[in-house]
């Protein structure tokens, strides 16, 4: 069942996509060669602590730490660890917070140090699918419109977009209906119109090679990766559907 939001409701959440952004924030300013995972989650979670947040990724469904960390060709689901990360890597990093009881969502794919060139071109796509998929949340349209958006302009770009895991709506609950897929070929069941007070976290996840994913156990949970161990990056917005169109809620 899709739950719209009050006005109140989406002020709230606009508050928790502010101390999202703000965690974000001081990650980027943070993240360099040498750092590990772990670092970046002590500098999300106390940016998050202060501003009178909490995780909403601990414990979730047995998940074991505060933010998703996922390196490389992992894909979503990394959990910070002792890894150091290098040169010329690519970190994934997905920040979830509880705020006043709302939840604010938000992934930005980062690079360490000086990456390749193609390591950004492929940052690059996985951005602007993001934005080309947030101008198309408007109340004239459906949720395939945004799917539709994400797939052609990544794809159109050379990469593949993952099929297995997908956005959400969001709002006192992390994963509430509509699933919000990056695709649209295989066929749609359901397409939802988008209304006004729809909050939906949309998140494409982006590959250099193959859409296919694989899981490898850490610490007892399922880490996604790609099949080819290709590279993969992720970016992701909370963004409410409005009167006349949308506002990105996770934002400073
Ligand atoms: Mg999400």
């Amino acid at each position: 069942m899709i739950k719209r939001k009050s006005r109140e409701e989406i002020d709230i959440m606009r508050e928790a996509g502010r101390v999202v952004a703000g965690a974000h924030k001081a990650v980027e300013e943070a993240i360099r060669p040498g750092l590990t995972t772990l670092d970046l989650e002590k500098i999300a979670l106390d940016f998050m602590v202060n501003a009178g947040g909490e995780s909403a990724f601990k414990n979730y469904r047995g998940f074991p730490g505060y933010i998703c960390t996922s390196v490389n060709e992992e894909i979503v689901h990394g959990i910070p660890s002792k890894r150091r990360l290098a040169e010329g890597d690519v970190v994934s990093v997905d920040i979830g917070v509880r705020f006043k009881g709302y939840i604010g969502d938000m992934a930005v794919t980062y690079p360490v140090g000086q990456i390749s060139e193609d390591a950004q071109r492929l940052l690059d796509a996985c951005r602007i699918s993001l934005e080309q998929g947030i101008e198309k949340v408007h109340p004239d349209h459906h949720l395939s419109d945004v799917s539709r958006a994400i797939q052609s302009y990544a794809e159109g770009q050379g990469y593949s977009v993952v099929r297995e895991y997908t956005g959400h709506g969001v709002g006192r609950e992390m994963h509430e209906d509509p699933q919000v897929p990056n695709y649209v070929n295989g066929g749609w069941g359901f397409d939802p119109k988008l209304k006004p007070g729809l909050v939906i976290a949309i998140e494409p996840m982006v590959n250099c090679g193959t859409h296919e994913t694989d899981r490898i156990v850490r610490q007892g949970w399922d880490v996604v990766i790609t099949r080819d161990r290709k590279l993969s990056a992720h970016f992701e917005h909370t963004v409410a559907v409005t009167e006349e169109g949308h506002e990105v809620l996770t934002q400073l």
